[in-house]
């Protein structure tokens, strides 16, 4: 499924500033990373993409068909995954999933399916009988994420998945999205603050600054302006640093490398 925004615009003031300020782009199959500082208007971009909020001005269509017309024919093709959600933390892990399946209108089959498939997918197969209360940060995150998707969407939008976790946990939760993404060919949006914590999953990142889309390329095209990044607040991953840095300092390394193990192949070469 296709999603595009046009020409958006969302205010809170009645137009004298603008949330969502003019932006576009499109949502082919892949993986998103919204990124900005705070303010920037990620979570309104959030609420808009989840049907939680209406534009001004502008539409979002999926498929060609205006997504508000849609309505709850919209809604059934998303999943997502709000920030800060309050669990219900006397449920067991299970039965949190049977809970949010009877709220979404599943037949008691198509659940248990959906349950049994889900709790293998986000690794807490064997953690289904405990309590919520009793989860650590990541299992929390990995069971919503397993809500989000009980209605087996074709887009999961999700706010700050990685927010308060340690790098386990982090990288726990990206590569379910990254497993989701290759088997199932869904489209993925993840709101986050931080690059490091996305340069190495997504496919295109679009960073917004003041409601304005800023740029909306890939992780390397986008870490190119690390120094522009900085400007508004965002911190290129630490690779980029690196690599610079050496590049001044005289070694002929590839700044362009986002991963640890491209960096490690620039440098060896250069050493070489
Ligand atoms: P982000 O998620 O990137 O921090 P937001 O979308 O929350 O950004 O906010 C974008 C802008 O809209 C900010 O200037 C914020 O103060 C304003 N804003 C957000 N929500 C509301 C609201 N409910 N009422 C008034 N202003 C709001």
């Amino acid at each position: 499924m296709e999603l595009k925004i046009k020409d958006l615009y969302k205010s809170y003031d009645h137009g004298k500033t603008y949330a969502i300020n003019d932006v576009s782009a499109d949502f082919t199959p892949g993986i998103y990373g919204i990124l900005g500082p705070n303010g920037a208007g990620k979570s309104t971009m959030f609420g808009m993409l989840t049907d939680n909020l209406r534009p001004d001005k502008g539409s979002i269509t999926a498929d060609g068909e205006d997504i508000y017309k849609m309505g709850a024919d919209y809604r059934a093709k998303i999943g997502y995954m709000p920030q800060q959600q309050s669990l219900y933390e006397a449920f067991t892990a299970e039965k949190f999933l049977w809970y949010m399946a009877a709220l979404k209108g599943m037949n008691r089959k198509d659940a248990r399916e959906q349950i049994e498939n889900l709790l293998e997918v986000v690794n807490l197969k064997e953690e289904r009988y405990k309590k919520l209360k009793y989860f650590s940060g990541g299992m929390k995150q990995r069971i919503l994420l397993a809500q989000a998707l009980l209605n087996d969407p074709e887009i999961l939008i999700l706010d700050e998945p990685t927010a308060g976790l340690d790098p386990k946990g982090r990288d726990d939760i990206l590569n379910c999205l990254k497993y989701l993404r290759e088997e199932t060919g869904m489209t993925i949006i993840l709101v986050s603050h931080s690059m490091d914590d996305v340069a190495n999953y997504v496919s295109r990142i679009m960073v917004m600054n003041d409601g304005v889309l800023t740029y909306d390329d890939t992780p390397r095209n986008v870490f190119r302006h690390y120094k522009e990044l900085e400007a508004i607040g965002l911190a290129a991953p630490q690779v980029t640093y690196l690599m610079n840095d050496l590049k001044r300092a005289g070694f002929d390394v590839n700044t362009d490398a986002i991963t640890i193990n491209e960096a490690k192949e620039s440098i060896l070469a250069a050493l070489r």
